[in-house]
């Protein structure tokens, strides 16, 4: 008879820590979310995230025994599988042995822990819009721009874990900004929320605003401010360029985009797609689709599932 037990799925972000319990199925049942604590160090910060643990339980009503296993996504890098974590938006945790700790809180059962951006294109391949298909890139573009690859119908893994990064894809080497990464003119240091808003400031809007946000500047494109609209088209350009190349590297059908700055709409969308279509010539690097993520909010922790639920696709460790 089929596993009907959920899995207790866990995504840790720089901004909020989330928990919840998820069916198998893919639908998210019970589950809660806090803000990221700052200032904590690796032990309050642990406190926190077993509170929070111990709130979906108490609400679900279920005990450790009573689960399939816990599947947990976390901003990277990270030891992969053993799930050792330093997050970069989480100062207080470095080499924190974040699969072990879980593990142990939840009595023992199956842990898992991979990096956020692979649990969202497991999420998105799994249960969202790359449903059925093979060969699937999930991008998510937010204060970062990371990504997961899909082929064969399998999640790639890669030398080191990080397949389908595709922020540092490089799309812009001569003119382009300087990268986190030590680069000049990836697709991240054009496209990456902050990247955007820095370029937006130069070009003045809002040039003494120190809180101005890429959402901010998503809102005044639609509302027609010519800088605002640029953005995105200078975001839109970088992300299609990359597609375009992925595109035939890999062989995709889709590419899924989600993170904050997806919902920006057709003010990022179209001209990614001018962009793609400019630069996938080829019959096979034609027939690529982009399309918003479907899973929104829930995707992390439908992600994290997946690698309990669908673990032959989406986990290749111990
Ligand atoms: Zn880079």
């Amino acid at each position: 008879m089929a596993d009907t037990r959920p899995v207790f799925a866990v995504d840790i972000g720089g901004t909020k820590l989330a928990a919840g319990l998820v069916e198998p199925a893919g639908r998210v049942l019970t589950w809660t979310q806090v803000p990221t604590p700052s200032g904590l160090d690796a032990e309050q910060l642990w406190r926190t995230l077993d509170a929070l643990i111990t709130d979906v339980l108490d609400r679900a009503r279920v005990t450790p025994t009573e689960l399939a296993g816990c599947g947990c996504g976390c901003g990277g890098p990270m030891e992969w599988p053993s799930g050792v974590v330093s997050p970069l938006n989480i100062p207080a945790w470095r080499r924190f042995p974040l699969r072990t700790r879980l593990a142990d809180r939840l009595g023992g059962i199956t842990t898992r822990v991979h990096n956020d951006a692979i649990c969202l294109v497991a999420a998105e391949h799994w249960r969202g819009a790359g449903r059925g298909r093979q060969n699937v890139l999930g991008m998510v573009v937010s204060t970062g721009v990371g990504g997961g690859l899909v082929l064969d119908g399998q999640l790639i893994r890669g030398a080191s874990g990080n397949a389908g990064h595709i922020g540092h894809v490089v799309v812009d080497p001569e003119t382009g900004p300087l990268c986190t990464c030590g680069g000049r003119g990836c697709a991240e240091a054009i496209a990456r929320g902050p990247a955007l808003v820095t370029w937006a400031q130069a070009e003045g809007w809002r040039p003494d605003q120190k809180d101005a946000t890429a959402k901010d500047l998503a809102a005044d494109g639609a509302l027609g401010h010519p800088i605002g609209l640029a953005a995105m088209h200078r975001a839109g350009r970088a992300l299609g360029i990359a597609i375009a190349s992925a595109t035939s590297l890999c062989d995709l059908e889709v590419v899924s985009v989600g993170g904050g700055l997806s919902q920006a709409g057709p003010l990022l969308f179209d001209p990614l797609e001018e962009a793609l279509r400019a630069h996938a010539r080829l019959a096979f690097t034609r027939q690529v689709r982009v399309v918003p993520a479907a899973l929104g909010q829930s995707a992390g922790l439908v992600g994290a599932a997946a690698l309990i639920f669908a673990a032959d696709r989406y986990w290749h460790g111990d």
